[in-house]
């Protein structure tokens, strides 16, 4: 049997339809109009398109985006002036800077100086450890993509094993906390996995539910999924590919022809979680807002 594709770019439309609302009636209510201060420095090409892809996103949501875009050689002092900045201005509830920065910047020291009551990204240590903690924390975006992904496919989290294959600081780790938490979005039992982990199908066989996010294509095989697992794709690994303009085409972690025979619900690449991932930075840049208008009513 084939699998259901899980439509990412459906799911994520569908919260967008739902944050314009919420954004609608924060400017009816309150007065309030949601702001982005995004930060990108340099001139890389992925990182612009990201951006340029999150600032239209917010457009059309009506979400106002305050584009800064520095050269490679800004100086460490002149980038902190400019989170100090935007952490200070009041039109601005979350703050996203691009990364990777260029190598003579201090990304760490860069993310600490977000205000984390602005940390839409939820890259702050104070965020992860509120999250960590099952506080109230913006969910680094990928991960919570994840879960809605998972949810509203009406797949059921609570109680099923979960594999992760990868335990990067951005997806693995903070995914992994995310689903053990005692809650509605958690009470799973999860496995995470990396390259230290001694045949990897021996625990993914066992998975109710796969999420591939190693940054190689083909890590999941069919051989590696059992019958009627979901399996998430969480990878984005550019392929030669003659036949297209770009001469490369965009595949995901998982060998998708195949597992899409063995697995019960698969998301694409692209089309699954990438859209997701857009989609909850809007949906912490909103919360922010929300969260802001509450403290000013207080
Ligand atoms: P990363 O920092 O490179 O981490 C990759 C993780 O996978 C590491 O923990 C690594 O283990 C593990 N790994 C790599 N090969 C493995 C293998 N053969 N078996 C088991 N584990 C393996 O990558 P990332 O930032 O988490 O991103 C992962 C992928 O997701 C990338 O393709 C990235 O482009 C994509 N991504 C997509 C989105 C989206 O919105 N769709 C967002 C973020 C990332 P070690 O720790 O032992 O090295």
């Amino acid at each position: 049997m084939s699998a259901r594709i899980i439509d990412g770019k459906l799911i994520a439309q569908q919260i967008r339809a739902e944050l314009k609302q919420e954004v609608a009636r924060l400017q009816r209510e309150q007065g309030i109009t949601p702001g982005l201060g995004v930060v990108l420095v340099g001139d890389d090409p992925a990182s612009a398109s990201y951006v340029t892809a999150k600032e239209t996103a917010c457009a059309e949501i009506g979400i106002y985006s305050d584009d800064n875009r520095l050269p490679a050689d800004t100086a460490q002092e002149a980038l902190l002036a400019l989170v100090d900045r935007l952490n200070r201005d009041p039109r601005i509830h979350g703050i996203l800077v691009q990364l990777p920065l260029p190598r003579h910047l201090d990304e760490s020291a860069v993310l600490q100086a977000i205000d984390p009551d602005k940390d839409v990204d939820g890259f702050h240590p104070v965020n992860v450890g509120r999250m960590v903690l099952g506080e109230r924390a913006f969910i680094s975006c990928t991960p919570h993509g994840v879960i809605q992904l998972l949810q509203r496919s009406g797949v059921a989290l609570d109680g099923a094993h979960v594999v992760i294959v990868g335990r990067s600081n951005i997806v693995g780790k903070p995914l992994a906390n995310l689903l053990v938490q005692k809650g509605p979005l958690g009470n799973a039992t999860v496995t995470v996995c990396h390259t230290h982990t001694r045949d990897l199908a021996r625990h993914t066989l066992q998975a109710d539910i796969v999420v591939a996010a190693a940054g190689r294509p083909k890590t999941i095989t069919a051989d590696m999924i059992r019958a009627g697992a979901v399996v998430i794709d969480v990878g984005v690994n550019r392929i030669p590919d003659a036949s297209r303009k770009s001469g490369f085409r965009l595949v995901g972690d998982v060998d998708f022809d195949a597992v899409k025979e063995k697995a019960s619900l698969l998301t694409p690449v692209p089309g699954g979680v990438g859209p997701m991932t857009i989609t909850m930075l809007l949906h912490n840049t909103v919360e922010s807002a929300r969260q802001h208008a509450l403290s000013a009513t207080r």
